[in-house]
């Protein structure tokens, strides 16, 4: 399979060149920057800290998915649009991790994946994804005898809290037991909070150091506690999913499809 990365150059872009370069069954096909961009006519693996492999970084897109079977693309959500269009035209699956979309950019994708597959993801990790589809089906199997707390570490400098994955956590937990999240939250405690409600999922924040991102979901019965945790110890996790996702895509019919899909959580909604 021949990829292609929009945006190689970004901190994202070098590390999905980097690892489609060392995956089998795939080649690079080229990478894309925005227009004006200084890494432009460079060579794309150089850019990536690599040898150089001869191909330069273009500012034709619509070249890119021309000559690649599938794109991935993690850049801005403004570029989108455009980008759906070109897997349109061209036929060229398209992974996509971009995130911050608005309502009119996620129609076009959803447009677009009527005539090719389009594999879509916050988070491309398989650990993650994996922990969400567990975290499902573990509090689908445990009645509320087992409260449901949610805890997470990041490095210092992020700045929202509780992060997104940990809100997908607990949103799982919620799915499972086929209740709304909104009526069984806690988001931290502090005070005199009164007893733990029966039902409830707790999720709690802890910041600090250098920390990638650590997830942990707990489940707290009577006389046992089950533990289900990821560390994320790079950004490079998402890069193997992605690429991942992009080898998968060449066996499947047009649709917009999710990392669970890809790791075989066929339901989708997990
Ligand atoms: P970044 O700013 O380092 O890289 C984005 C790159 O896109 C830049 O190099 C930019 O020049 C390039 N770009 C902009 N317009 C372009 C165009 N028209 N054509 C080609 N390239 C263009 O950002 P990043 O940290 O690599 O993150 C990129 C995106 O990926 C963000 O939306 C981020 O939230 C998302 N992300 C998603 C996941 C996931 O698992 N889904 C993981 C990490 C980051």
């Amino acid at each position: 399979m021949k990829i292609g990365i929009t945006g190689c150059a970004g901190r994202m872009g070098q590390m999905l060149v980097r690892e489609v370069l060392v995956t089998d069954g795939c080649t690079l096909a080229g990478g894309s920057e925005g227009p004006g961009h200084t890494a432009i006519g460079q060579d794309v693996a150089q850019t990536a800290g690599l040898e150089e492999c001869g191909i330069a970084i273009t500012d034709n897109s619509d070249a890119l998915f021309a000559a690649s079977d599938a794109v991935i693309d993690f850049t801005i959500a403004q570029v989108t649009e455009g980008h759906a269009r070109f897997t349109k035209k061209y036929g060229t699956n398209f992974i996509l991790g971009t995130t911050g979309h608005d309502e009119s950019q996620l129609a076009s994708i959803e447009a677009a994946s009527a005539h090719v597959p389009i594999v879509k993801a916050m988070n491309f990790s398989v650990g993650v994804n994996l922990l969400f589809a567990l975290t499902k089906q573990l509090a689908g199997t445990l009645d509320e005898d087992f409260d449901i707390e949610i805890v997470e570490m990041h490095h210092r400098h992020k700045v929202d809290a509780p992060s997104g994955t940990a809100l997908g956590l607990a949103q799982a937990a919620a799915d499972g037991r086929g209740v709304d999240l909104n009526h069984v939250v806690d988001r931290g405690r502090d005070g005199i909070t009164g007893e733990r409600r029966r039902g409830h999922i707790g999720l709690a924040a802890l910041r600090g150091g250098d920390v990638v991102g650590e997830h942990d979901v707990v489940f707290a019965g009577p006389s046992e506690r089950i533990k289900i945790s990821h560390m994320a110890a790079s950004r490079e996790i998402f890069a193997r999913g992605a690429v991942r996702a992009a080898l998968w895509s060449a066996d499947v019919n047009p649709g917009l499809y999710s990392m669970l899909d890809v790791l075989g959580f066929s339901d989708g909604d997990t």
